[in-house]
């Protein structure tokens, strides 16, 4: 299985600094087998991230933070995986931002992972608890829920196609009062999501679903989660805003898979 190093941007860079950052990526960085690196730049850069790839595309890969699950139609505003096609390989869905600060649901969640498979657009679901939902002892239950809430309709086959990031939203760097999660803790939600999926889907098939750790992860400890059994990659936010951590990362995550 390829480990996944993804950078996540959110709402941030101009399209002449997520140029400069590319520029600075693609000078840094070698195609390594086994490793796939995408960055998830903001909507309006990635045409012209696109166009500046070029035969580059294969080195690194472009992903959407977010899209409208209908392919073309009157709703003004939205962008479709429809038309991305060919410009992005993956598409994240489901990040904690979407869920609470737009208030997306499960059932959008799974009309834009059907979406995303339909449009061979590689969908990443983030799914994680809250803290006061893990305080509480509740974070198999929502991870269980928020797994299943996303992929009740997608069969074995599709679900290959599926990326699964453990994103607790304690966490994540953007929450007040984050947390840096203990990797034994990361370990415990990352083995249940695998359990549930084998439960589902049978152990071959669950066993070929990506999961990523996402949360604060930074070039110190990024080796602790990418070393977790059962974690194929990072989903990082604020430390891939710096393109030097998000290179050391990336080499980190080369020593590591040799
Ligand atoms: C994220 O937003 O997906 C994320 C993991 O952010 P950060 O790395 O900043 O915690």
């Amino acid at each position: 299985m390829k480990t996944y190093i993804v950078g996540n941007w959110k709402m941030n860079l101009t399209v002449g600094e997520s140029s400069i950052y590319l520029q600075k990526l693609l000078k840094r960085i070698r195609p390594t087998k086994g490793l796939e690196i995408v960055v998830a730049p903001s909507v309006i850069a990635l045409q012209p991230l696109g166009i500046q790839l070029g035969r580059a595309k294969s080195k690194i890969k472009l992903c959407v933070q977010n899209f409208y699950h209908r392919d073309y139609g009157a709703y003004t505003g939205e962008v479709s995986v429809t038309q991305l096609r060919g410009l992005v390989d993956y598409a994240i869905v489901g990040h904690s931002e979407r869920r609470y600060v737009f208030g997306e649901t499960n059932k959008d969640l799974k009309q834009k992972v059907a979406a995303a498979i339909r449009n061979n657009i590689t969908p990443i679901l983030c799914i994680g608890e809250t803290e006061n939902e893990r305080n509480f002892g509740e974070t198999a239950d929502v991870l269980r829920d928020e797994l299943f809430g996303a992929l009740s309709e997608i069969d074995a086959d599709d679900v290959k196609k599926v990326i699964v990031a453990y994103e607790p939203v304690w966490a994540i760097s953007g929450t007040k009062g984050a947390k840096i999660a203990a990797p034994d803790d990361v370990a415990e939600s990352i083995n249940l999501i695998r359990n549930e999926l084998k439960e589902i889907y049978g152990k071959e098939i669950a066993e070929e679903v990506p999961v990523l750790y996402g949360g604060s992860v930074n070039p110190n400890n990024a080796g602790a989660y990418l070393t977790i059994p059962g974690v194929n990659g990072l989903l990082i936010g604020g430390s891939s805003l710096i393109s030097d951590h998000f290179v050391d990362i990336i080499e980190l995550a080369k020593r590591i898979r040799s």
